[in-house]
């Protein structure tokens, strides 16, 4: 086989410059050596989608259907170029024109259709399907400004809206359109495909669905529109804010678009292979991402049973074994419900059969907790997903655990072989080959590229475990990457930071349980020994990345906070010699990729029991970061996998948590009372040098937050973790230990590729 293949390479490796040189001509009339940057950019897109045009599609009988209101998926040209396996020859053949692949990379627009982890994971999953051949497809929106583009002026939080769509992006234009229907109102939606290539073969789809008749200029300043005009603004935001009718109406509006748009798809590519309609599970098996795409559900029960025949038992039989649910969280607040009349308003040809999915429940079971509608007619969308799906999962062990034994116990009680784990994972093309080549193309030389495929193999690297020379090898990587990342920060944020200064990066959506108030709050502990005369062995360097929820206040005070911190502490000359703060402005998947490489201590804080999995842990530890966490999510994994000497744990565990809560018994000002540390670092927040920075108004309503209320129990841990933190630095100075802890957590990362996650999937859950 190899030979065949290699062949066929090496013919379309000989082809690849001439296939360059002939677009440069026919599209600009001239040789590529005299092209602009952005010609190369728009040259080298147009050859890439035309090698995927002639790839073979991944085939077979049946097909998975991922649907997901978001699909974080990065930047596309140099994962293209990786996964076709050409991207040394084009850069090659770059260089040889004149022009370097990481300057035409730079050209390209990152797609803003995804928000955080369950979007980027969405992406890992479909690079995955793809790799491993699996027919699949994913189902999505074409979001025009997506979340929001974030600025800062003021050390506050300005949302924009992030322009990202031209003529120079992947995605391709369809003749496909549908219409869909809500009530009397009818819309139409247009297909758009955007080819996903697996790592050495394999092409499948990413279907993403625009409104037909979409108006950009609804926008008027920032991210403010018209909610009122659905006809208009379906596919705009992803989402929009929901903190009044008219917004909680346009979320169902767009879930509804989704679902519809999905259920039509699929059941037009079962009619155009003549499929029997009856074996719908044998052909196609449908994973909802979250609750976002749960009204799939009876819209598919809908159609078999008015348009094609199906008594009512049979289709929702039939729907039942097509569709799996995945739960992301355990918030209470992100389990969505909508009033029954929203729905009627927006969806009132569902009603009689979210009705009857009800009532069915309702006949069967007697307790209130799994009832659909709820007694102030609300309906609790999980619920639907749990009755009418054949396989429940969570995405790490404990969060597994935790939805079995508390929040959705009464589910697991009615369907326990239903419950499953499927620990999240992330792509290794991505997350090691593409944002890490020096350190990608290292283990190669030492372990070969069996890694790139088979994950597992990456525990090869331990035999090198006492190896001086490979451990100097890793450390060297690392010194190169923060002295990149040092270069890139210069340029964007116009920080100077010393790459031999620890890196210490907390970068993930902005949330109070995932505890950035607790990072500033250690930050704010240790200026204020600097300044007391108390001087670290060495200086590190503290990096946020973060966007928080336009209507999320406490979010954006803290933001607030550390962008006076940063001002602050940068600018102290006394302190700044031993500690910098950088809040990097618009936290995406492209600057996730130059964060990651050159981290030293990876944040994973969270109060335990609430971040479900987390993948950025996963990331950062591939990339030879050590973790300070919390036994949280998949930290708890990742102890388990390199061991109490490899990792840094600390705080309450998930069950003391769980506890708290039940009996409501945490009371901050408790803790605020009892420590000088504590009470010396919170009222900082609110101390005339911050003050003179920042605004009163926000800094006040946070320092009040975490005094009375503190809702993730920040002050709870927050000693344990500066002991913790402390013990982390000290051990960085004993370079041979940190150098070993690097190794491990690299070789170990192998479970966290989401080619095993997939691979469970399908084992359990899809079976193509
Ligand atoms: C991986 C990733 C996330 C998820 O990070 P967590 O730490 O798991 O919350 C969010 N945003 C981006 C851009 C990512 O790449």
């Amino acid at each position: 086989m190899a030979k065949h293949t290699s062949l066929q390479r090496d013919i379309l490796i000989m082809h690849l410059e001439e296939q360059l040189e002939d677009c440069a001509k026919e599209r600009y009339h001239k040789r590529l050596k005299q092209l602009s940057v952005r010609q190369v950019y728009r040259v080298l897109v147009q050859v890439v989608n035309d090698l995927l045009a002639s790839s073979e599609p991944c085939a077979g009988e049946k097909k998975i259907y991922y649907i997901s209101m978001e699909f974080l998926i990065g930047k596309l040209l140099s994962n293209n170029l990786i996964n076709l396996r050409i991207y040394d020859d084009v850069a090659r053949i770059l260089k040889k024109n004149g022009f370097d692949l990481a300057d035409i990379e730079e050209e390209e627009a990152e797609p803003a259709l995804g928000n955080g982890g369950l979007g980027r994971l969405a992406a890992c999953f479909l690079d995955s399907i793809t790799t491993l051949h699996l027919p699949g497809e994913g189902i999505g929106l074409a979001w025009h400004y997506g979340l929001f583009r974030q600025v800062f002026s003021s050390n506050l939080q300005r949302a924009k809206k992030d322009v990202w769509m031209s003529d120079d992006t992947f995605l391709i234009r369809t003749d496909t359109t549908f219409d869909v229907h809500f009530g009397k109102k009818k819309v139409t939606a247009r297909l758009y495909n955007l080819p996903v290539t697996g790592y050495d073969s394999g092409v499948n789809q990413l279907r993403l669905f625009d409104l037909e008749t979409v108006d950009e200029s609804l926008v008027t300043s920032g991210i403010r529109f018209d909610k009122k005009a659905v006809r208009n603004n379906l596919t705009l935001f992803l989402y929009p804010d929901d903190s009044d009718e008219d917004g909680n109406l346009l979320r169902i509006y767009q879930e509804y678009f989704l679902s519809s748009c999905a259920a039509q798809l699929i059941l037009s590519q079962i009619r155009e292979k003549q499929y029997d309609l009856h074996r719908l599970p044998d052909y196609a098996q449908i994973q909802i991402n979250d609750t976002h795409p749960t009204l799939v559900i009876p819209e598919l029960i809908r159609i078999l049973v008015e348009d094609k025949a199906f008594s009512m038992d049979d289709a929702i039989d039939t729907v039942t074994k097509v569709c799996s649910y995945t739960n992301h969280t355990i918030l209470s607040e992100a389990l969505e419900t909508w009033p029954l009349s929203y729905l009627r308003r927006v969806v009132p040809q569902l009603i009689p059969y979210i009705r009857e999915l009800d009532a069915r429940i309702a006949k069967k079971c007697p307790e209130r907790s799994v009832q659909i509608i709820d007694s102030k007619k609300k309906v609790h969308m999980a619920h639907i997903d749990i009755h009418y799906s054949h396989s429940v999962n969570g995405v790490a062990a404990l969060h597994t655990e935790i939805l079995k034994t508390t929040e959705l116990h009464d589910f697991y009680k009615l369907y326990p072989s239903r419950f499953n784990n499927k620990t999240n994972g992330i792509t290794f093309r991505r997350w090691l080959m593409l944002c890490n080549r020096p350190l990608s193309d290292y283990l190669t030389t030492m372990i070969g590229s069996g890694f790139k495929k088979k994950a597992s193999q990456l525990t090869r690297l331990l035999r090198y475990s006492d190896d001086e020379e490979v451990l100097d090898a890793l450390d060297e990587i690392k010194r190169y990457n923060k002295k990149r990342l040092a270069e890139y920060i210069l340029e964007k944020e116009g920080v100077v930071i010393d790459p031999d200064a620890i890196f210490d990066i907390q970068a993930k959506r902005l949330h109070e349980y995932k505890r950035q108030q607790m990072n500033a709050l250690y930050i704010i502990h240790k200026y204020l020994e600097i300044r007391r005369g108390k001087k670290p062995a060495r200086p590190v360097v503290y990096i946020f990345g973060a966007k928080a929820a336009p209507a999320y206040v406490i979010a954006q005070d803290i933001i607030h906070l550390l962008l006076v911190l940063q001002q602050l502490i940068n600018n102290d000359k006394k302190v700044s010699k031993y500690m910098k703060i950088i809040m990097v402005e618009n936290y995406n998947v492209t600057y996730a990729e130059k964060l990651i490489p050159a981290c030293d201590v990876s944040e994973q804080i969270s109060l335990a029991s609430k971040e479900a999995s987390g993948t950025g842990n996963m990331k950062f530890m591939l990339n030879g970061a050590v973790t300070i966490g919390t036994e949280d999510g998949a930290n708890v994994e990742i102890h388990h996998l390199v061991g109490d000497d490899n990792i840094y744990i600390f705080g309450e565990r998930a069950e003391k948590v769980i506890e708290h809560y039940a009996k409501a018994d945490y009371v901050s000002a408790d803790y605020y009372k009892k420590s000088k540390v504590i009470r010396e670092a919170v009222d900082f927040i609110v101390s005339d040098k911050c003050m003179k920075i920042g605004h009163r108004r926000n800094l006040t309503r946070l320092h009040k937050e975490l005094l009375q209320k503190d809702w993730f129990m920040t002050l709870l841990d927050l000693e344990d973790y500066i002991r913790t933190k402390d013990r982390m630095f000290e051990d960085y100075e004993n370079r041979d230990k940190w150098k070993r802890m690097m190794l491990v957590n690299i070789a170990k990362a192998g479970f966290f590729s989401s080619d095993r996650t997939i691979a469970e999937y399908n084992r359990d859950i899809w079976r193509l």
